[in-house]
């Protein structure tokens, strides 16, 4: 099995190249060129397996040759150390939690899988490989915390001052040893633009090995579908039909649930929940993809006005809205509505969602007024005390903290103030 360019069918890269590449030398987002369904057994028997042995036999073919099974397992094992409990929540309803890893927020999986598969990749190397991300949030810590002491590999991570949440700041500014954060007098988007222009600057590529860590890359992409496959060994059993509803920004994580339909995962229907950055609930209804500038809600890390992996979501279903339909619904919901979901469920079963479950619970609603006879399962994709003003605010209470976030609190932060892309560059060539 070969990776594609999205832009050009005949540029191909294994596994290995597409994790060190991130992206293709034209741009285009890397896709597989095969996705082979997994024996009928192993849906029948899914019970029985345990969830490194789901993950392994799910995401060998994608890695194919380029990792020994025994590492592969190894990285497996260290990927995933922790639960991924479905919680029932009303009659057909329940949600997904996965957010009992090390950030507490559901991108540690990939950022972990991501870093184990680069570390491995970078022994015997002479050049370090260095990360580059821009975060509004999450995935920084997502990010810090599993490239942490991997041997070979630099992380130079690039924040909004003042725009992250202080649990963000500590998560992604207090590790030290091979992880540096980069703390930008701006915006998110600029974060990113200095990002894009440090990959297409020649004078540091020359020097350095750069390489991202957005679900851009198939590192951090693919694990993903992991949820979907440990939901379903968990749901299966009371006989519905499945829906999954998944809080949505980028549409990496979305995507990877439909990959793990391809696998053979029955699935009746997604729903790509968003908040008002709603440019594919409009590309559903009307068929136009128009990018707009991203706005800010209390649903932060997806505000997101151009989502990178939508692409691939195309790319599955050839470009055909129509069959693309029949799968996949896409609503948008307010931040009050989102609030108002947050309360709701409070007060009947006292369960806290942070903003970004309770948009993916809104969307599970919102289907299932047509279906009301199909099992619901809504992700949530982080810790509430992650979004803590938002909660206090709307609940009017302070979730626990949990220990693996209290750790970081009392460490002190050490970040590199920066104004413009040229001190960006001026860092990255100074430390070549
Ligand atoms: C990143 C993130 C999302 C969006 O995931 P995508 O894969 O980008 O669609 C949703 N919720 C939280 C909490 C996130 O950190």
């Amino acid at each position: 099995m070969k990776f594609y360019s999205l832009n050009n069918p005949d540029l191909q890269a294994s596994f290995k190249e597409a994790v060190i590449a991130g992206i293709a030398p034209d741009k285009g987002l890397y896709f597989p060129d095969s996705i082979t369904p997994l024996p009928a057994d192993f849906f029948k028997n899914i019970e029985q397996l345990s969830n490194h042995e789901i993950a392994f036999k799910a995401i060998h073919q994608f890695v194919n040759e380029d990792i020994p099974n025994a590492v592969l397992k190894e990285i497996i094992a260290n990927t995933l150390d922790f639960d991924f409990p479905v919680v029932p929540m009303e009659e057909n309803v329940a949600t997904l939690e996965l957010f009992h890893g090390p950030t507490m927020a559901f991108k540690d999986v990939g950022a972990r899988f991501m870093a184990n598969c680069l570390g491995y990749f970078s022994q015997g190397e002479k050049q370090d490989v260095t990360v580059l991300v821009a975060t509004s949030g999450d995935t920084g810590g997502a990010v810090a915390n599993g490239f942490l002491g991997v041997e070979g590999v630099k992380v130079v991570i690039l924040y909004p001052s003042g725009k992250v949440s202080d649990i963000q700041e500590k998560q992604l500014t207090t590790l030290g040893q091979n992880i540096e954060a980069m703390e930008v007098d701006g915006t998110f988007d600029d974060c990113q633009r200095m990002v894009k222009s440090a990959f297409l600057d020649k004078e540091i590529t020359d020097h350095k090995k750069l390489t991202s860590a957005n679900s851009i890359n198939v590192a951090r992409w693919l694990p993903q579908l992991f949820y979907f496959l440990f939901a379903y060994k968990q749901a299966k059993s009371n006989g519905k039909e499945i829906v999954f509803s998944v809080p949505s920004g980028n549409f990496g994580n979305i995507c990877a649930g439909m990959v793990a339909q391809k696998l053979g995962m029955p699935v009746k229907h997604f729903v790509a929940s968003t908040n008002v950055n709603d440019v594919v609930p409009k590309f559903m209804e009307n068929g136009i993809y128009e990018p707009v500038p991203s706005k800010a809600t209390i649903s932060n890390a997806m505000d997101v006005g151009d989502p990178s992996n939508f692409i691939r979501i195309q790319h599955l279903y050839q470009g055909n809205l129509e069959t693309l339909r029949e799968n996949l619904s896409s609503y948008s919901f307010s931040d009050e509505e989102t609030r108002e979901a947050m309360k709701k469920i409070h007060a009947q079963s006292g369960y806290v969602m942070d903003p970004h479950g309770a948009v993916g619970y809104l969307g599970l609603k919102e289907y299932q007024k047509d279906y009301p006879d199909t099992y619901g399962i809504f992700l949530e994709t982080a810790h509430p005390v992650k979004f803590l003003d938002v909660v206090e605010h709307t609940l009017g209470l302070s979730p626990e903290i949990p220990p693996q976030i209290q750790k970081v609190m009392g460490r002190e932060k050490k970040s590199h103030l920066i104004k413009t892309y040229e001190d960006l560059k001026a860092f990255l060539l100074a430390t070549a």
